[in-house]
């Protein structure tokens, strides 16, 4: 049986990226940038002042403390063509352009102000409080790498440099198929031996999160033939996920349904608890096909494993992995050799130390563990029981 590792660098092997499309600036949050983006002009724009004060030439103030007539005043929103007459000071406001002949700018707090005149105490080094031109970025530089992942800071330094739209990449398209005959949609009453499909629902939030749009969702019966046709139709979508029916029990058809449907199966297995029958295959259409086990907590994890880190390398993203730390165990953890466990936990800091509460139910049907989950601890494969105090990585889900 593979590793997850393993696992994963076969699954990044088979991702193509989808390509780019243009949006809005607005719409390109969470998104990842297309191409490397350059400064087509100069941040700031022209010399500027950097406070509210006088503009002045500092030669006329080599001989401070002296006194300057006031000449006039510019602000922020003034065109370029302000001129500093010699041995005079001009009023300026914070984002003003330099007036001509001006080199600094000595700030309101630090002058007497006496309306018509202005004294200077002290003499002031040219340059001083002035933003120069292109001093933030120069035209042509570059200010973010092709798949550079789109937040408030970045969609602010592109709209100062004007650009009103976005080359992103394209968002994968998902089906989501749930196979189960117990399985009720939520909002029925669930008949006798039913249960609510809770796996759609939270695969949705998943595929949401990691910039993926659902497509396609649907129930499908533990029927072999359904499930084949439920895959065709569904492998005109970039991903297919679905849950359930991996393992071998008798009404497990997802992975013969997968090869009837012409998608070549990779693997089947990774060395890892929760989540061990994973399923993966490519479809000739291209479509990455992710057969999770039913289990709501091995079809959670397996998708924050496999499918996560495909559905952001098939947005051209640069960085497909969750961000690690190293935690330590708050208590002991069984553990059997063999494969690898992936243990929800949540975190608190203590001091310099990352500090991991298990959750104490980790069975991969306890819907309740699911809740408030900070982090997966990674338990490496070749581990057996784990005391606590040891020190594990940890794939962090949120901040903490
Ligand atoms: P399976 O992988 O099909 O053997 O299912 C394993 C377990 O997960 C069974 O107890 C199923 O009832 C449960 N299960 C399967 N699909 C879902 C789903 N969509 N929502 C909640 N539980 C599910
Ligand atoms: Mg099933």
């Amino acid at each position: 049986m593979q590793s997850v590792l393993e696992a994963r660098r076969r699954i990044l092997s088979r991702v193509r990226s989808l390509g780019a499309e243009e949006v809005a600036l607005p719409e390109s949050r969470g998104r990842f940038l297309a191409r490397a983006l350059r400064a087509d002009r100069a941040l700031p724009p022209w010399d500027n002042s950097a406070m509210d004060g006088f503009a002045v030439r500092a030669a006329d103030l080599a001989a401070a403390p002296v006194e300057l007539p006031v000449a006039g005043s510019v602000t922020a929103g003034d065109g370029p063509d302000a001129v500093l007459p010699a041995g005079a000071a001009l009023r300026i406001m914070t984002g003003a352009p330099m007036p001509r002949g001006a080199d600094a700018v000595v700030i309101r707090e630090d002058v007497d102000d006496r309306g018509g005149s202005v004294r200077f105490p002290a003499p002031v080094a040219p340059g001083e409080n002035v933003r120069r031109a292109g001093e933030d970025l120069e035209p042509g530089s570059q200010v973010m790498e092709a798949g550079a992942a789109i937040g408030a800071g970045e969609i602010g330094v592109m709209a100062a440099l004007g650009r009103a739209r976005v080359e992103v990449g394209r968002r994968p398209r998902v089906a989501v198929l749930c196979t189960g005959d117990e399985l009720c949609p939520v909002g029925r009453e669930p008949g006798p031996g039913q249960i609510f499909s809770s796996n759609e629902h939270a695969l949705a939030a998943q595929v949401a999160e990691a910039g993926g749009v659902v497509a396609r969702a649907e129930l499908v019966p533990d029927d072999r033939a359904r499930t084949e046709a439920a895959l065709v139709a569904a492998l005109a979508c970039d991903v297919v996920v679905t849950s359930g029916g991996v393992s071998v029990g008798d009404r497990d058809h997802v992975r013969e349904a997968l090869a009837g449907a012409g998608v070549a199966i990779d693997f089947w297995k990774v060395a890892m608890r929760p989540g061990k029958p994973v399923v993966f295959g490519v479809a000739p259409t291209g479509a990455l096909c992710f057969g999770l086990p039913g289990n709501p907590v091995s079809s959670l994890t397996s998708f924050e494993l496999f499918v996560r880190p495909a559905l952001l390398a098939l947005q051209g993203a640069r960085e497909v992995e969750r961000p690690r730390a190293e935690v330590t165990l708050a208590g002991p953890a069984r553990k059997q050799p063999g494969r690898a466990y992936y243990l929800r936990a949540s975190l608190r800091r203590r001091g310099d130390v990352l500090e991991a509460d298990l959750h104490a139910k980790q069975a991969s049907n306890m819907m309740s563990s699911l809740v408030g989950i900070d982090a997966l601890v990674e338990l490496a494969a070749e581990l057996g029981d784990v005391a606590a105090g040891s020190r594990c990585p940890a794939l962090l889900m949120r901040a903490v």
